[in-house]
């Protein structure tokens, strides 16, 4: 029997995630919404795969999103903690409503999950950050007060400014977190800190920059490994504003997901190579495994997980409110965050 436990290195973001035990799924309590843009998105590259594959450069968007593979429902549904609340005699209508309306709330949030690949597998020390993109925050469904909420949060941070804002971040403890705050952290296990959303609210277009350099500060690695992962994740950036452009969708509060490696073995065993796109999380097989790089290691080498490692990556998550928007053109609520990033991640590389 599969045991679950809650994600353990998130960045940000509600409880409630789940993952197995030894960390290679991810189930995410799954909405209508985030549910149908994942199942639409397959089927487009189903349709893309069959109808070309010749004259098509750029990389899908489902390239940069996490593996999807599947809906979860929890096999037996233990009864709601209120139920038996529902048979008291003395019940008024007005409790009742709200009781059934209650279990209805939770049964939905409780009983369905998305299960989908766990971006850290593979990742020994991992440095994550969670930046949400957009400039507005909301979808056309919201009411009218989280409309307002929302609003406010953008005009008041770099959500507003720059069409970006940092959410979270789940790193390990470096030189530069320590001149933090104390409001906006908490201390976790093994030297790790959550960096909190109070954080990233409060950064500002001029000193958003040193809040990545902070991410990138990991002491382990050396200084031309850090300028590395910048040089890194400034392609992939490159790269995934040019998939934003062909690509028809509406993405409201979704996040990219930056990844790194801090544990220098691993650097070492990879000497320094880094991929730019995530092997396919099924494709375990089909690299040449006599030049893989961690078959010197033989403790490693026999960690399959580790030889589909690179030493970053970055990812598109949480399309709780994304839709597929046919002939509507690119999204440029997104579009221009990616912009704006780009612009900051240009400048990162030129201070090691
Ligand atoms: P929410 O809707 O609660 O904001 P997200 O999908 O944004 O949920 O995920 C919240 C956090 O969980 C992210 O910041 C990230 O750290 C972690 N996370 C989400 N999906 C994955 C995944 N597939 N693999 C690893 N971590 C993930
Ligand atoms: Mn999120």
């Amino acid at each position: 029997m599969v045991r679950y436990k809650e994600l353990n290195h998130k960045a940000a973001g509600h409880d409630g995630t789940l993952t197995d035990e030894e960390g290679i799924l991810v189930f995410k309590p799954a909405t209508k919404q985030e549910t149908n843009f994942y199942q639409a998105i397959q089927n487009t590259r189903n349709f893309n795969e069959e109808v070309s594959k010749t004259d098509n450069y750029d990389i899908p968007l489902i390239d940069w999103m996490p593996t999807f593979l599947g809906i979860l429902d929890e096999g037996q549904a233990s009864p709601p903690d209120n139920v038996h609340l529902l048979k008291d005699p003395n019940l008024d209508e007005a409790t009742l409503k709200q009781l059934i309306k209650d279990t209805d709330n939770k049964d939905m949030r409780s009983k369905r999950y998305l299960v989908l690949e766990n971006l850290l597998s593979t990742f020994r020390k991992p440095n994550v950050l969670d930046v949400k993109l957009g400039k507005i925050l909301y979808d056309d469904n919201a009411t009218k007060e989280k409309k307002e909420r929302l609003t406010k949060v953008s005009n008041e941070t770099t959500s507003g400014s720059l069409g970006f804002r940092i959410c979270g971040m789940k790193i390990r403890k470096n030189k530069l977190t320590k001149g933090l705050s104390e409001s906006y952290f908490e201390n976790g296990n093994d030297g790790y800190i959550s960096v909190n959303k109070f954080y990233g609210r409060s950064r500002t277009k001029e000193n958003i920059k040193d809040a990545f350099e902070m991410y990138f500060a990991d002491d382990e690695l050396s200084s031309e490994r850090r300028l590395k992962l910048k040089t890194t994740f400034f392609q992939r950036l490159q790269l995934f504003y040019n998939t934003l452009l062909n690509e028809e969708v509406r993405m409201f509060s979704s996040s990219l997901l930056f990844i790194y490696e801090g544990d220098s073995t691993i650097w070492d065993l990879r000497h320094d190579e880094d991929r730019i796109l995530k092997s396919d999380f099924f494709d375990s097989d089909s690299d040449d495994e006599s030049e893989d790089p961690l078959e010197d290691d033989e403790e490693i080498a026999t960690d399959t997980a580790y030889k589909k490692s690179s030493l970053s990556s970055m990812h598109l998550i949480d399309f709780a409110h994304s839709r597929l928007t046919p002939s509507l053109g690119y999204d440029e609520n997104i579009v221009d965050g990616v912009d704006n990033l780009l612009k900051v991640f240009e400048e990162l590389q030129n201070h090691a």
